[in-house]
């Protein structure tokens, strides 16, 4: 057996996953998990599916799309149901974070997959006899393993793409929010998509260990720690992966921004799925003279914010989603206070209510050195920071391991489009956040620590395919004249060839020494 191909050992036996309501504590469902066989089986019947379904164009897959499409619209209710009870997140959040998204993404990428999956033609600047182009074919079976924050989303909806492709898909959701995706399986099976073209497999990490053994490629989803487990597996096994990790995003408020509209996309953006989004924003900097009207636009606002469960009506805010992000969460405030930082709104669990409800938070005086500036929250605390100007503002902002997203404000477009080019990360917002993601027309992927490839825009489907260059001879001859026998015409030939590249062909033709000549040091 090659190495790298040795099977994943089997960690401790879990047998099932009980999830219970983050927001209630009540009871919601028991998953069974899939061991090393069970995926085996998912994978093989998906191998199955697959040759049978790449056999169709992008039209039929489109139509079959758009059925399952209809099928999540029908359905509705019901996914929130299932979406909300694992996550604690409103159902109005569902509705426009999960599921809007995902049947925007059927519609894009069953118009679009034609078109970036194109065989593209290339003219050869030297082969002249020779036509070539690129071809897109599909890996085969893709396991696609999904965080906890969208975990409809993030798992259904990274499938479209790699289906469109004329791949089969075996999902990997989080253990904490295994519902999410089997709902979205059981009502695309039901509406038409083959059985067996996209799966579910419930399990923990070393379920996930073993789709990576038995899938062709892999899309991860989930947090730096993990990525870089799954990449390590990846390159043991040299299999294709990207990795959609974790953020720490800044937002660089400037003194000629409008402030009002800046203020509720601070409040909105750091607070929205409690906090829970790769690209929420984590840190603001904010430039000292506008600096004491932006705090308390955004003061004012945090504590208008409504929270509660699912159920309690309109709210804004839900309940966070996994007890150990909770505790982050107060570590990290706790650690900003100790040194320092000043809480002008929240700042702690909600006393009130049972399940895990932090604060929507707004944290003052903070510093650079604290955990609350450097590490990924994942909450909902805003820690805002006084800058004496725009350098300083890109200085810090781009004082961090990660580079997911970023946004920037300022009347100026111009010179937010300017800071941006300088902002080291894989997506800027300019007088907008997190609006990126739906502009599916670009690509949205990390740099630094926050990821590897992307999703969206052309990208966002060729990662699912294999990429193909075909070479066409175009005249027939009977050699070529690179081919044998090597004859002493064909030396000098490309001796003159040669020529053609260097200095010589310079000093004749123009009648002075290439630059590289020039440049070089003297013996
Ligand atoms: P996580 O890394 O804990 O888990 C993600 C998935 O990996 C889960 O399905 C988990 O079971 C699986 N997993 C765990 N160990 C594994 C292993 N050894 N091998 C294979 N799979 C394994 O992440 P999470 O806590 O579920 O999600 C939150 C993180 O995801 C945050 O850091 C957030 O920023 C990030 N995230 C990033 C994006 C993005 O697009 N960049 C989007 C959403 C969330």
């Amino acid at each position: 057996m090659a190495q790298g191909a040795r099977p994943v050992e089997e960690p401790l036996v879990r047998r099932t996953i009980e999830i219970h309501s983050p927001a209630t504590g009540a009871r919601v469902a028991e998953y069974p998990v899939a061991d090393r066989e069970a995926v085996a089986t998912a994978v093989a019947r998906a191998r199955e599916a697959q040759a049978r379904w790449a056999a169709l164009d992008f039209a039929a897959r489109a139509r079959v799309l758009r059925r399952v499409r209809d099928a999540f619209v029908d359905g509705k209710e019901r996914i929130a149901d299932v979406v909300s009870a694992e996550t604690g997140k409103p159902r109005h959040d569902v509705f426009t974070n999960e599921l809007f998204i995902v049947c925007d993404g059927i519609g894009f990428w069953s118009r679009r997959a034609s078109r970036y999956l194109a065989d593209e033609k290339a003219r050869p600047h030297l082969m002249k006899s020779k036509r070539a182009y690129t071809s897109y074919h599909p890996h085969g079976v893709i396991g696609i393993i999904g965080p906890w924050n969208f975990p409809f989303s993030l798992t259904i909806g990274e499938a479209i793409p790699a289906l469109m492709a004329g791949n089969a898909v075996v999902l990997k959701p989080s253990e904490v929010t295994p519902g999410s995706a089997r709902v979205g399986c059981e009502l695309a099976e039901a509406a038409g998509l083959p059985a067996g073209l996209l799966q579910t497999v419930f399990g923990y990490g070393d379920t996930g260990q073993h789709l990576i053994e038995l899938a062709d490629m892999i899309c991860f989803t989930g947090s730096v720690e993990t990525g870089r487990k799954v990449a390590a597996r990846c390159g043991q096994l040299l299999k294709p992966t990207t990795l959609e990790l974790g953020g720490k995003d800044p937002m660089i408020v400037l003194g000629d921004a409008n402030l009002e509209r800046a203020a509720n996309a601070c409040v909105y953006g750091g607070l929205v799925n409690a906090g829970q989004v790769c690209t929420s924003v984590e840190r603001v900097y904010v430039e000292a003279p506008v600096y004491d009207d932006f705090v308390q636009k955004v003061v004012d606002k945090v504590k208008r914010v409504r929270q509660g469960p699912p159920e309690a009506g309109p709210v804004e805010v839900g309940s966070m989603t996994f007890p150990p992000q909770i505790e982050k969460v107060e570590r990290h405030v706790q650690d900003a206070v100790a040194r320092g930082a000043r809480v002008l709104a929240g700042g702690k669990r909600r006393p009130d209510l049972p399940g895990l409800f932090f604060e929507p938070t707004v944290l003052v005086d903070v510093t650079h050195d604290m955990d609350i500036m450097r590490d990924e929250t994942f909450g909902p605390v805003i820690p805002i920071m006084r800058v004496r100007d725009e350098e300083e503002a890109i200085r810090l902002a781009n004082d961090s391991r990660y580079g997911l997203d970023a946004s920037v404000w300022t009347r100026d477009s111009a010179r937010g489009a300017r800071i941006a080019r300088r902002i080291q990360s894989g997506a800027v917002c300019v007088n907008d956040v997190m609006v990126n993601f739906a502009v599916t027309e670009v690509p949205m992927g990390g740099i630094k620590e926050s990821g590897v490839g992307h999703r969206h825009g052309p990208d966002g489907i060729r990662k699912y395919c294999v990429k193909q260059a075909v070479v066409i001879d175009r005249f027939g001859m009977n050699s070529e004249i690179n081919w044998w026998p090597i004859t002493p015409g064909k030396v000098r030939l490309f001796r003159r060839a040669l020529d053609l590249f260097g200095s010589g062909w310079r000093r004749k033709f123009l009648g002075a020494p290439a630059p590289r000549e020039r440049a070089a040091p003297q013996p």
